[in-house]
């Protein structure tokens, strides 16, 4: 499967400039055929490439970029506009035509590999001109890596983040394995705790999510309260942006790590050969404004649904975990998870279970157990039981 390392790069000033020039010819061109498109031209790649030659006519300076990149703007395209088709087909409802790139957005460059040159930790980025093609304005991009690359890799992408590191991404194939083992595990996905694992021998897993989002949210809402109280541009402002995005980055940073190491764990590190997990919805975890709401209510639902949305993080993990079970040779089901958690695993009898509620007490066979472990062991029920989905 194929898999992607990023890497942060060191690059002088001078290769700074020509990094940042290089993006700004590859959005502009991007851009100005978006525009053309919006306006109602059709696309067609082939043509769109063929018309290079007259766009360096009109932009002498794209010359200057490397061609391999200018390229990969009218694949970039091509791709969007298929997407773009492919929902209309579908017939979404907000299809969504590709849209302008803004300026202060890096605009990211992909270097197919067979034209890159790695020696040891640094990697040759070439620009545009030299030889035949004229007079060179910017010299190739020499560019540290902070990291190994991978030994053998199929195209790198040049990207750049809110704090103006740069990075380099290598796209790499890797050998799945086979695993020998057998068994299932199931896992029931919360917030309190990110995943609660029952095995057909019995056991239980508990995984904890990302603990600091707390301190996190207070330390953002505190510099951006700050930070609105200045004049907008004054010097402090800015700074107080620039910890607010330092700070942010340091956050999400955490989370991703934490859920990379959950997902590694269940796919990479448990012998279970089939891995479970129900499929709720982000949708279903956010609480709804209804009417009459007291301001009570109300901070609570913010809380609760920035956590959702902002630090929970589901959607991310349960993409970790799909394409690092299928690199672990592990087979992923995702069930059905409705009323696991209202369903005694022992009676089948069902009750309201609020999310306050941790413990999962049955009025009619007095069972006691956490209310994540008892929604693990429904969840591994159904799935043994081949139940069909619920609709
Ligand atoms: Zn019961």
């Amino acid at each position: 499967m194929l898999l992607c390392k990023k890497i942060k790069i060191e690059v002088s000033e001078r290769d700074v400039q020509t990094l940042e020039f290089m993006q700004d010819k590859c959005r502009g061109l991007y851009n100005w055929w978006v525009g053309k498109l919006r306006r109602g031209e059709r696309w067609n790649l082939e043509q769109a490439k063929k018309s290079l030659k007259e766009s360096k006519a009109y932009d002498p300076e794209l010359r200057f970029v490397y061609g391999k990149l200018l390229a990969e703007v009218y694949f970039h395209l091509d791709k969007a506009m298929h997407a773009f088709f492919k929902r209309v087909a579908e017939g979404t409802k907000k299809a969504g035509f590709p849209r302008f790139k803004p300026r202060h957005q890096f605009f990211t460059l992909c270097y197919p590999a067979m034209y890159l040159e790695v020696q040891g930790n640094t990697l040759i980025l070439p620009t545009g001109g030299g030889g035949s093609w004229g007079p060179k304005r910017y010299s190739n991009i020499v560019a540290h890596l902070t990291e190994e690359p991978p030994e053998q890799f199929r195209e790198v992408a040049v990207s750049r983040d809110a704090r103006g590191n740069y990075f380099c991404s290598f796209v790499y194939e890797q050998q799945e394995q086979q695993v020998a083992h057998d068994g299932i595990v199931t896992f029931d996905l919360g917030i309190k705790t990110l995943a609660t694992g029952y095995t057909d021998q019995g056991r239980f897993y508990h995984i904890g999510g990302f603990k600091g989002y707390r301190w996190y949210n207070k330390q953002l809402d505190k510099i951006r309260s700050k930070r609105d109280r200045c004049k907008k541009k004054s010097r402090r402002y800015i700074h107080l942006s620039r910890v607010y995005k330092r700070v942010s980055e340091q956050k999400r940073n955490k989370q991703h790590d934490c859920l990379h190491k959950a997902s590694h764990l269940i796919a990479g590190t448990l012998a279970e050969r089939a891995v479970v997990i129900g499929d709720l919805s982000q949708q279903q975890m956010v609480m709804h404004k209804h009417e009459n709401e007291t301001p009570k209510e109300r901070r609570k639902r913010h809380i609760r649904n920035r956590m959702v949305y902002n630090d929970w993080g589901l959607y991310s993990f349960v993409q970790m975990l799909t394409y690092k079970c299928l690199l672990y040779g592990k087979e992923l089901y995702l069930i059905s998870e409705r009323d696991t958690s209202k369903t005694c695993h022992v009676c089948k009898q069902k009750q309201a279970m609020p999310l306050w509620k941790r413990t999962y007490r049955c009025e009619n066979c007095g069972l006691v157990m956490d209310r994540d472990d008892n929604s693990a062991v429904n969840i591994y029920q159904r799935f043994v039981a081949g139940l069909p989905p619920h609709a």
